[in-house]
């Protein structure tokens, strides 16, 4: 983080820092209210942004309400994503042309402008990085994901009120970016909104050689120490807010060892394989691909999301693996949890909360994980019973 060059903006700072990306040919996107809740969608100026809008969150249950705070970034993270942008849920892998021998297979290539990304939560930010790992950067990247995620602008806004389902703490990527608390890799403009005594500015720093040409555009001030100091006390009070922990203390291999504990059943029981918490989650990368025709004999292949819950997504050879609820639970938990480590040398969880506030039924993977934990032994018993006698797939 550089002190030095950051500067103090106001909302009309803001609001040419969108125009600039504009005119730099930039698609800008930020959080907006659609649909009874915050999430990604164009923005042109910055009355486009949930100015005074508040979010309530708690496990299964997602309300938002409006006052007015003249604050414009005062929720915490929504259902969608920025995943969604730079790893579109469908997109178009090749399209047939021609008929009978003249028949040719036809790559698409992405062609969607450049996305500048406004108003990602930290959490968010750890959450692309880890998107970069296994899409960007894998041995097998996935080209839509890469080109735009090469191409995107992003600013990050730290948080200063996290949700009751947030554990970011837990997992070192928030509510800060460039600190000792989450890093600033991947990152153009960090912001920090500061309200308070009739002021409303945002602190800004840039955090790539992007970002600081685009701050210099901006005019501002050079931030002054008040600034630095509330955005210490903005943070500290945000980072004690979050109530929800998750103990990572050797998580990996204690859910590794107990791939057979009862409470896999016990969560199975309320579980409902909806897919929803796969879908929330800005890190869960799963896909499939269809085949898709119409009625002209023009074929595409289509690569489109898929969730780990899906009955068929571990159809292999005659049928599917994980064929109980459990199974199917269990791989996901474990996966986010212990294995990512093994894949990718990182968590699969940034601790956003998505899946507990969007689980219908309220499941807490905190929870679930802190059960395990509790009666770590009892499961390593109960699993050298069911391997004796046999049983479903981890
Ligand atoms: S597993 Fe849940 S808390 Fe963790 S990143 Fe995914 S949605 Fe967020
Ligand atoms: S844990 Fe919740 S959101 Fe995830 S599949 Fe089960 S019921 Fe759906």
């Amino acid at each position: 983080m550089n002190e030095t060059s950051a500067m103090l903006l106001d909302s009309g700072g803001l609001d040419r820092l969108i125009g600039v990306l504009g005119a730099r040919g930039f698609r800008t996107i930020g959080p907006v209210v659609a649909d009874g809740a915050i999430g990604p969608g164009p923005i042109r100026h910055v009355v486009d942004l949930p100015q005074g809008w508040h979010d309530e969150q708690a496990p299964g249950s997602y309300r938002l309400h409006r006052d007015d705070d003249p604050r414009l970034f005062a929720w915490a993270v929504g259902p969608r994503s920025w995943k969604g942008e730079l790893f579109p849920p469908r997109s178009v892998v090749w399209r047939s042309s021609g008929e009978g021998d003249s028949l040719e297979i036809v790559p698409v290539v992405d062609e969607a402008p450049p996305v500048a990304v406004i108003g990602a939560r930290p959490c968010e930010l750890a959450a692309l990085s880890i998107l970069d790992r296994v899409l960007g950067t894998s041995t097998h990247p996935d080209p839509v994901y890469r080109a735009r995620r090469e191409a995107a602008f992003v600013a990050v806004v730290e948080c200063s009120t996290p949700a009751s389902t947030c554990f970011c703490t837990s997992m070192g990527t928030g509510p800060a970016v460039g600190d000792d608390r989450a890093g600033d890799e991947g990152v153009d403009l960090v912001l920090t909104e500061l309200a308070g005594d009739e002021r409303h500015h945002f602190l800004v720093r840039a955090a790539s050689p992007l970002g600081g040409e685009v701050l210099a555009e901006l005019g501002g001030e050079p931030a002054p120490g008040w600034a630095w100091s509330a955005r210490d006390r903005l943070l500290a009070a945000a980072e004690g807010a979050i109530g929800r922990a998750l103990d990572t203390d050797g998580l990996a291999p204690l859910l590794a060892r107990n791939l057979d504990h009862p409470r896999w059943d016990e969560v199975a029981e309320r579980c409902l394989s909806c897919g929803n918490c796969t879908l929330a989650c800005p890190t869960c990368f799963c896909s499939s691909v269809e085949d898709v025709s119409d009625l002209t004999g023009t074929v595409e292949r289509h690569r489109r999301w898929d969730s780990c819950f899906d009955l068929g997504y571990s159809y292999v050879h005659g049928g599917p693996v994980r064929t109980s609820v459990s199974s199917r639970y269990r791989q996901w938990a474990t996966h986010k949890l212990s294995t990512w480590f093994d894949q990718f040398s990182t968590a699969g969880c940034v601790g956003c909360g998505r899946c507990i506030t969007w689980c219908p039924v309220g499941i807490d993977l905190t929870e679930e994980a802190a059960a395990i934990r509790a009666s770590d032994g009892a499961g390593a018993r109960a699993y050298a019973r069911a391997g004796a006698a046999g049983g479903d797939q981890p």
